[in-house]
């Protein structure tokens, strides 16, 4: 039964060999952090993590779920309505809601899940989505399963969203969705102009903070604090994954009555586990530290400026970002792939990108800078890449 299946998907395999875009994936034996071990023990930086506040192994979290596992035990073995909510799952809702100065707030098992349940529930084909070309995945799957009219505008483009936005005056409702932070490039999405757009033609705006939440904004609290629109945007998605401590869960947070629909008719909400107490304990006391302290964010910022500004001065060509992403742009696809292979044996990780994750042409380096980082780390990060471009002839 399984044989032309299985000589279909060999060959299909073979076709992604062949046309280099097989994904290999590298084994860390350390916790996530600043300094990994990878494969046989080689000691490397990690410059490829979405660990922006240094809290994938912060003692602090570490401890808290500890705490949670004596306390609440492993895990809740149901969706939250029927016996899945637990006090530490309302409390973590309550402290998102605190800190995006949000209404309310659902918690999904990831931003996946938060952007594949988000739309269908509110939307139907009366209804118009309005997005960014350049959204995340999970965006695009959670349109995709909703029957609103779809509209596209090319990335952070206002005068066509501003056309998208004339003609979708024949829909009911209208939904503006973009990144905050666009994940190859590291910039962030001109929330000012599209809330201008937004209030002039009637449509409410989403934001998924998944790179931005604990990164942008003084204080990190997002792009609502960059754009001075806090509490004014209707929804915000955003993950638990990156910034926040890396282990597990998204959410949806905004106005009242959305959130309230969601709990009733979002489907990975309804139909999909509760995230784990301790998950959820971790998560509560990473949003107590936000509140007390700055010290992540000003560490983060003065590392990416610092890094930037050494980047450039050595002569390497930095895309505009106003994020902890920060793009190498070489524009060619073999050589990205070589550059990042002789970082990792000068002990610097990090990933190349090129088509289709990036334009034809537009072959780059993504350094992503963390709190864990220390200036000494980025020194030598910087050094790496100085010698690998002059060896492949990148720099003079
Ligand atoms: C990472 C990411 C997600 C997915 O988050 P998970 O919680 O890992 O599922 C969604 N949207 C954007 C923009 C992201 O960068």
């Amino acid at each position: 039964m399984y044989n032309d299946f299985q000589k279909h998907l060999t060959a299909e395999l073979q076709a992604i060999k062949d046309a280099g875009l097989y994904k290999e994936e590298r084994v860390i034996t350390s916790a996530q952090k600043a300094d990994i071990t990878v494969g046989k023990g080689d000691k490397v930086l990690n410059f490829c993590a979405n660990n922006y506040l240094g809290l994938a192994n912060s003692p602090e979290l570490i401890e808290a779920a500890k705490k949670a596992l004596d306390t609440h035990g492993y895990g809740m073995a149901s969706v939250r309505f029927i016996c899945g909510t637990g006090d530490l799952q309302k409390k973590l809702e309550e402290k998102i809601s605190e800190f995006f100065g949000t209404e309310d707030t659902i918690l999904y098992t990831s931003c996946f899940d938060a952007n594949g349940g988000v739309f269908e529930p509110l939307l139907d084909e009366n209804d118009a989505i309005i997005s960014d070309s350049l959204n995340h995945a999970s965006i695009i799957d959670g349109v995709r399963l909703c029957k609103a009219q779809r509209y596209r505008y090319a990335n952070a483009n206002m005068e066509e969203l501003e056309n998208c936005l004339k003609t979708a005056q024949a829909q009911r409702h209208r939904l503006i969705v973009t990144d905050g932070v666009f994940s190859m490039d590291g910039n962030v999405c001109p929330l000012d102009k599209i809330y201008e757009l937004a209030s002039k033609y009637n449509a409410m705006v989403m934001v998924d903070e998944s790179h931005s939440a604990g990164v942008v904004g003084r204080t990190g609290r997002g792009t609502t604090e960059q754009f001075n629109l806090r509490g004014k945007i209707e929804i915000l998605t955003g993950t638990l994954g990156k910034a926040f401590g890396g282990a597990v869960g998204g959410f949806v947070t905004g106005k009242k009555e959305i959130v309230a629909m969601l709990r009733q008719r979002s489907r990975p909400y309804l139909f999909s586990n509760s995230i784990p107490p301790m998950v959820a304990a971790a998560g509560v006391r990473m949003f107590e530290m936000m509140s007390e302290t700055n010290a992540l964010q000003d560490k983060l910022h003065s590392n990416t400026d610092y890094f930037v500004k050494k980047m450039k001065a050595a002569g390497f060509d930095i895309k505009p970002t106003q994020s902890a992403i920060c793009a190498v742009m070489l524009y060619d696809a073999p050589l990205s792939q070589k550059f990042a292979a002789r970082l990792q044996d000068e002990g610097i990780y990090v990933t190349g990108f090129y088509y289709p994750v990036v334009p034809k042409g537009q072959a780059r380096i993504r350094v992503q800078v963390s709190a864990g980082h220390e200036v000494e780390h980025l020194d030598k990060c910087v050094e790496a890449f100085t010698k690998i471009g002059k060896e492949l002839g990148v720099l003079k």
